[in-house]
């Protein structure tokens, strides 16, 4: 038998990409889709729930590196050689000031390739449960779309201030559409009235473990995936472990 010692592990490497198209998602948010090459196509092929990182040199000359997660699938890419994310401005951002000044398509920018674990293979036997706020929404659209492809059934829990301020209302509602009852989604509302009162007001512990015990049976969830501030995504944890959740996973995109 032959051992060989000194495999090496490859190194992802920075790519340019294009952008094919920008479009506004609500008053503080965009959508930006990146066109792939056919010969870049495997570098960036990625599993739903990875996320991309880009490069940029600010006028100061500092070099600035942001990671978004792809809202997209991998059929898109496969198909249409594309990929797209959602981008949130942060007031006085470096990044997302950056994009929502002045990105706009033909532009072209340093992408490292998708990495991250928060991500499954999608199994049509399963029921994937989902608890996020803001653009943490990115990454379970393309977790959503691809397990309610697959045949898999999925619930969601996505905290918005407004319908106004939600991130890709429009897609979710057209994943309703086309899967009936194995997408369940609830809006829940921070700043406005949401579709009953259990659905309306901060996602606190207690508020989740009233959801829990009245919308959403946990026993029912085979997989959890949690995307969102730090607070909410701990708090959030630790009620579903105490409510016996199986497997969680987590991905936080802001820890203060
Ligand atoms: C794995 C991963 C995936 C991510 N995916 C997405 C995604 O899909 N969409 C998306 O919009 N973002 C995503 N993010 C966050 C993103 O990488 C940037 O951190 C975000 O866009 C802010 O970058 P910026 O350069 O604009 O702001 P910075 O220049 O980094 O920050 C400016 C100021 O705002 C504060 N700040 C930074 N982020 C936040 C925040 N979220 N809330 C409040 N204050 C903040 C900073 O402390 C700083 O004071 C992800 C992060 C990670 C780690």
């Amino acid at each position: 038998m032959t051992v060989e010692l000194n495999k090496r592990r490859k190194r992802p490497a920075w790519h340019k990409l294009s952008v094919g198209r920008v479009r506004p998602l609500t008053e503080d948010s965009l959508e930006v889709t990146l066109a792939v090459p056919p010969e870049l196509r495997e570098a960036f092929a990625f599993k739903p729930g990875q996320h991309i990182t880009f490069q940029r040199v600010e006028d100061d000359g500092s070099e600035v590196r942001r990671s978004y997660s792809l809202a997209s699938t991998p059929r898109e890419l496969a198909e249409d050689g594309t990929l797209r994310l959602g981008i949130k401005f942060i007031p006085q951002g470096s990044f997302s000031a950056y994009a929502k000044a002045s990105l706009a398509p033909g532009d072209v920018l340093e992408v490292l390739p998708p990495l991250g674990v928060f991500c499954t293979e999608p199994d049509p036997a399963r029921h994937y449960g989902a608890i996020v706020a803001g653009s943490g929404i990115t990454p379970i659209l393309s977790i959503a779309a691809a397990a309610l492809d697959a045949g898999a059934t999925v619930t969601v829990l996505y905290s918005n201030r407004t319908g106004e301020s939600t991130m890709f209302a429009e897609e979710l509602a057209e994943l309703e559409r086309r899967h009936g009852e194995r997408f369940r989604l609830h809006h829940v509302r921070t700043r406005s009235e949401g579709a009953s009162p259990l659905l309306t007001g901060r996602l606190t512990p207690e508020r989740l473990r009233e959801v829990l015990a009245g919308l959403v049976d946990p026993a029912e969830i085979d997989e959890w995936f949690l995307c969102g501030p730090y607070e909410m995504v701990l708090g959030v944890k630790e009620v579903l472990e105490t409510a016996g959740a199986a497997e969680i996973h987590t991905e936080l995109y802001y820890v203060d």
